[in-house]
């Protein structure tokens, strides 16, 4: 597996030899607050703006799964010239597509990664191709206010639970270049990858999927907060 000057961070699979980029051997990066940084460094830039619209604690299942823990930390920040994406920093981001079906908005969601060490970055919904076709910007419900994961279906917890993977609104001709694609004028960030990011505020939601107790003196909401 060969690095070039152009591709200098490279997924490693299992199924070949891992190949150490030379950074590995570098110390951390430095951060100061409001850097956003990724676990390996490669993602790096600044909040969109001071002070976040809100920090959120999601208890969703989409947040467990998505971050890997008990629950999932968003920082919903204005775009303010975050998108269109830097090339620079658009090259070290993979996308997952998260399709509608599974959110309770029903819209698709970009779910920006690092490609070299997987960290998940940040989340933005796609418009609906509906509003595409017709060149109409509808800002959706949970703009300013949600997980970041969109919240998830409100299902229960269950132990037949199935991930519906059916192919999003708009996933399979979307150009994630193209700001016309997005809906929306936030970005939700998450979290741990924010330095010094406030924390005294933040609002526990979908509480009623929370498999962590919940400190009963915090804001909390079991499902979507109020606008
Ligand atoms: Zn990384
Ligand atoms: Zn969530």
């Amino acid at each position: 597996m060969a690095t070039s000057s152009s591709t200098p961070y490279v997924r490693m699979t299992l199924d070949g030899n891992a190949v150490l980029h030379p950074d590995n051997r570098l110390p951390p990066p430095k951060t100061q607050p409001g850097d956003v940084c990724c676990q390996c460094g490669a993602v790096r830039f600044r909040v969109p703006a001071a002070q976040p619209l809100g920090v959120y604690h999601c208890h969703c299942r989409e947040c467990r799964r998505q971050s890997s823990t008990a629950y999932g930390t968003s920082a919903v920040y204005p775009i303010n010239g975050l998108f269109p994406l830097d090339p620079e920093l658009r090259s070290k981001l993979s996308v997952y597509i998260r399709p509608g079906v599974r959110s309770r908005t029903g819209r698709d969601m970009a779910c920006f990664f690092c490609t070299a060490c997987g960290a998940r970055v940040m989340h933005r919904y796609l418009r609906r191709r509906a509003d595409r076709e017709a060149g109409t910007a509808k800002p959706g419900p949970d703009d300013g206010t949600g997980c970041g994961g969109g919240g998830d279906i409100g299902q229960k917890e269950t132990e037949t639970d199935e991930l519906d993977n059916t192919e999003g609104d708009s996933s399979s001709e979307v150009d994630l270049r193209d700001e016309a694609s997005y809906d929306g004028t936030t970005i939700t960030i998450k979290g741990g990858l924010i330095m010094g990011l406030d924390y005294s505020h933040a609002v526990h939601i979908y509480t009623d999927q929370a498999v962590v107790d919940i400190p009963p003196d915090v804001e909390q909401y079991p499902g979507t907060p109020p606008p």
